[in-house]
């Protein structure tokens, strides 16, 4: 099965779906990112604050895959935002993940408390220009956030990864951020479990008529509109299944009782009441 990569706005590319690592033990990860990339996941994606990248680093040195087939994500915790500070939180991450860079490094949210976001870009436009990350972008941020980088620094972020589900579509960013070519990833693509997306009746009517399951026509929803995507399971099974969803295409009409769904519901916190 070939994953569609796209292209980032800094030329390279990145795997459109992934793995994703929010929440998974750290004791667990190696059996489960080692499951994820034997099911044949390539870009995995982590943070330093789920304190599993240790994990994830050994099931990569496990696999014998070669690093350039793969495509790691990792992100500045808030507590690590400003300069010196930047530059330690990538050395212990890169130490932790066994590499010496990783593909692409976010700020995990902006924190406009502390009004620190704009000084940890430029650290990361260093850590950049290091060969330290291929990539970088940003996660959580508002179009506020996105305007004061652009105006205050020289890089376009290559990516916004946030929350993003049927129930939140974030249409209005996605509106500002796509042409200026930031890529969105969605988190929480699945809604985190927390409503009963899969019960929705649009989403029903579509797996039935695929002969598909829930979740992979959610999956499907995502990667249509050019979404990228790295949905979390500690389960095989759901991994592969997951994973297994190129051999099926929603109709426009399909697709737009799904956008249908959206209902502004957040399942996590609004970037600018955040204060953890
Ligand atoms: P998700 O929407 O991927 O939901 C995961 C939940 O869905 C799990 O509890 C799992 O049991 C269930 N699930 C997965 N596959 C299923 C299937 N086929 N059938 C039924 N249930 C299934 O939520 P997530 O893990 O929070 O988001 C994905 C990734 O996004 C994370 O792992 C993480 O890498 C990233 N993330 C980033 C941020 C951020 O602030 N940048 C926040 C949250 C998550």
């Amino acid at each position: 099965m070939t994953v569609p990569t796209l292209t980032l706005n800094d030329g390279h590319t990145i795997p459109q779906l992934g793995f994703g690592v929010f929440k998974v033990d750290p004791t667990e990860t190696e059996r489960i990112v080692s499951d994820a990339l034997e099911v044949g996941y390539r870009h995995i994606d982590t943070a330093a604050v789920y304190g599993n990248e240790e994990g994830v680093g050994r099931a990569i040195a496990a696999s014998g895959i070669p690093r350039e087939e793969l495509f790691v994500t990792t992100k500045l915790w808030n507590s690590d935002q400003g300069t010196q500070s930047v530059f330690d939180a990538m050395d212990s991450s890169l130490e932790k993940l066994g590499l010496n860079h990783v593909d692409l490094y976010l700020i995990h949210w902006p924190r406009p408390d502390l009004d620190r976001y704009v000084e940890s870009w430029r650290a990361l436009e260093q850590l950049r220009d290091r060969g330290l990350t291929r990539s970088i972008g940003v996660s959580n941020f508002h179009r506020s956030h996105i305007e004061r980088i652009l105006a205050e620094s020289d890089t376009v972020p290559a990516v916004d990864q946030i929350e993003l589900h049927p129930a939140f579509a974030q249409r209005e960013l996605r509106a500002f951020i796509e042409p200026l070519g930031i890529r969105t990833e969605a988190w929480g693509p699945l809604g985190q479990g927390k409503y009963d997306l899969f019960g929705e009746q649009a989403i029903v009517d579509a797996a039935a008529a695929h002969g598909v399951t829930p979740a992979q026509v959610v999956i499907r929803w995502h990667l249509q509109q050019g979404i990228i995507v790295f949905p979390k399971s500690n389960s095989r099974q759901r991994m592969a299944e997951n994973f297994d969803v190129f051999g099926f295409e929603l109709s426009d009409d399909e697709m737009a009782a799904i956008d249908s769904l959206d209902r502004g519901q957040r399942v996590g916190a609004d970037p600018d009441q955040a204060t953890f």
